[in-house]
């Protein structure tokens, strides 16, 4: 999400005649566009400010802009160090408020700017902001605010000029994709709406709620082709009490069906998951149960996060009791269970053909994403970036798997 804000960042800078620069050292405008779900997001950005004087010094002409996803709190420490703080949501005052006259007209809706795609081949496009959920220990809901879904017409538009100008993905995006609604367009029904249109591409969507985690999106995914199989279902949690505590509305059990159910309906399909570990008062037996949970449905991908309190939440009402090196203890445990999985996993892609989208080259190596989601790389001296290719698997390691072109 951050990303796709600081291309509108980006569109909104290159309408006043700013122009990107390759070294930081020669701006005149830098703009931070922040993310305050983990206290060390907010921290590095304190850490920048020393470095910003120092090009001030040479440069006083220097302006500094904050904007992202910024707490109330924090906006009134940062006041003080930028030259500018602004809510993403208003990022079209921009103008207004270096002194600079040139207005953005209309747009009123900050999602309505015409973003400025950092890729030529795989696009995200936001299709609503914002959490209604108030998960004990997290800061998006304050941040972001209510949940607002964009109007689908404007999403399928924006998806096909894409598609026009061959883009290959396009990701979906939003804090709870399930719970997309406006009129009466839910997600599954937008899925749908996507894959109908024509073009060789791929649609991916992320994140998903358990709680509304749906049958209805998975006959979507079933049976949509453009659709990838391969899904972000962040559980947090293997333990019911923890869930409760996390404000969650799901158990073990309830994630666990979903996950079945999409296993039988969409066979070979990726899974990757969110995690906290340490959450205020985790005992070792709970967070056996992370593991056992962990073991049981052997995930491709898993982002594991140390719990950090953040201020105004609920959970910040509780005591942050498992000591910084007891979480590292356990992230490290989850990583060597998800290295196993991952690897039994990418095992059995060996001596198969997979379609492969190219993303990146590096000293005639070729990296890229399978229809899965899995890393893959391969050899070649060609210039494949943002192409479909075909690949042939001939070796698995946990985090990517080696391929020769056909
Ligand atoms: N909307 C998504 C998550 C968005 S935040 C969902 O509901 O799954 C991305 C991830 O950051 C979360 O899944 C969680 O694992 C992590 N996170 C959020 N708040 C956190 C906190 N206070 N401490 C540590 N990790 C946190
Ligand atoms: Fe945060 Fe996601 Fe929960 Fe919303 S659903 S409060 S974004 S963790």
């Amino acid at each position: 999400m951050n990303i796709s804000d600081s291309e509108r960042v980006s569109a909104v800078l290159e309408s006043l005649n700013y122009k990107k620069t390759s070294n930081i050292n020669d701006a005149d405008l830098i703009a931070v566009v922040m993310c305050s779900v983990r206290q060390s997001a907010v921290d590095r950005v304190q850490g920048l400010m020393q470095k910003f004087e120092k090009i001030r010094q040479k440069n006083p002409k220097l302006k500094t802009v904050l904007t992202g996803c910024i707490l109330k709190r924090d906006k009134k420490i940062f006041i003080n160090s930028f030259d500018c703080v602004i809510d993403i949501k208003e990022i079209k005052n921009l103008p207004s408020l270096l002194n600079i006259k040139n207005k953005i007209r209309g747009k009123n809706i900050y999602l309505d700017i015409k973003p400025k795609y950092f890729s030529k081949f795989s696009a995200s496009i936001p299709i609503m902001t914002g959490c209604n959920n108030f998960c004990s220990y997290c800061i998006v809901p304050y941040a972001r605010e209510r949940e607002v879904s964009r109007p689908a017409k404007k999403i399928i538009s924006e998806i096909k000029n894409l598609i026009k100008n061959d883009y290959k993905e396009i990701w979906l995006l939003g804090q709870n994709v399930n719970s997309y609604k406006n009129k009466n367009i839910t997600f599954p029904k937008l899925l749908k709406m996507a894959n109908m249109i024509p073009g060789n591409f791929w649609i991916r969507f992320t994140s998903s709620h358990p709680k509304d985690f749906n049958s209805e999106v998975i006959s979507a995914m079933a049976t949509g082709k453009k659709i990838t199989p391969y899904l972000n279902l962040p559980i947090q949690s293997g333990d019911d009490k923890i869930l409760k505590l996390m404000n969650r509305h799901y158990t073990v059990k309830d994630y666990k069906n979903k996950i079945r159910e999409l296993r039988e309906k969409i066979p070979g399909i990726c899974l990757s998951t969110d995690i906290i570990v340490g959450f205020p008062g985790e005992t070792k037996k709970q967070f056996e149960n992370t593991i056992k949970l962990f073991k049981n449905i052997k995930y491709d991908l898993a982002y594991i996060n140390k719990y950090s309190t953040r201020h105004g939440t609920a959970a910040a009402k509780l005591a942050d009791n498992v000591t910084i090196e007891e979480k590292k203890r356990r992230e490290k445990i989850l990583t060597a269970i998800l290295k196993q999985t991952a690897l039994e996993n990418n095992k059995k892609y060996i001596g198969r053909r997979v379609g492969v989208l190219i993303d990146s080259e590096k000293n005639g190596r070729l990296f890229g994403k399978t229809k899965e989601y899995k890393t893959i790389e391969t050899k070649s001296n060609k210039n494949l970036v943002g192409k479909f290719v075909k690949l042939k698997i001939i070796d698995a390691g946990p985090w990517k798997l080696k391929g020769n072109l056909l």
